[in-house]
Order: structure tokens, then C-alpha cells, then sequence
């Protein structure tokens, strides 16, 4: 078995708590093409500017990269 990290419940918690914000920060981000570093506003720069199909604005495409722009 492997070392172990935590070793009191305080501990334990604390990390869990974290744990479940990242989560919660994660899930909250939204993977469409608004928030990809490859969207000019309007095509996409990996696909030449092409402007991509409305399913694909929504969800985004496996290529997706946050801009880490909030907003
Ligand atoms: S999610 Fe995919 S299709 Fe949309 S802008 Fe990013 S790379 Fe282009």
C-alpha cells in the first residue's frame, strides 16, 4: 500500500471539500465554441475560419481549448 497523504479525518475533509470545488469549478465551464482560443467570433481558426455548425458552437469540438477568458 502506498503512503498515505492524509492521516486525520480533519484532513480528510478538508480535502474533500476542495475536491468538490474544483468539481463544481470544472463542471461550471462551458466547452463551446465561445470559450475555445481557436473562435474568432464567428469561424473557427483551426478550421481555416470556417464558421462551425450550430451542434458544434453549442458543445464544442474535441479540439476545444479554453481561453480561460470568465466570460
Ligand atoms: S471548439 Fe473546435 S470548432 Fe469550436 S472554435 Fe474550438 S477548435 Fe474550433
Amino acid at each position: 500500500m502506498s503512503e498515505a497523504q492524509y492521516t486525520t479525518k480533519k484532513e480528510i475533509a478538508k480535502r474533500v471539500k476542495a475536491l468538490k470545488q474544483e468539481i463544481t469549478f470544472l463542471e461550471s465551464i462551458h466547452t463551446g465554441c465561445g470559450s475555445c482560443d481557436a473562435f474568432d467570433g464567428r469561424g473557427c481558426k483551426r478550421a481555416g475560419g470556417v464558421e462551425p455548425p450550430p451542434e458544434v458552437k453549442l458543445s464544442g469540438c474535441p479540439e476545444w481549448k479554453w481561453d480561460e477568458v470568465p466570460f
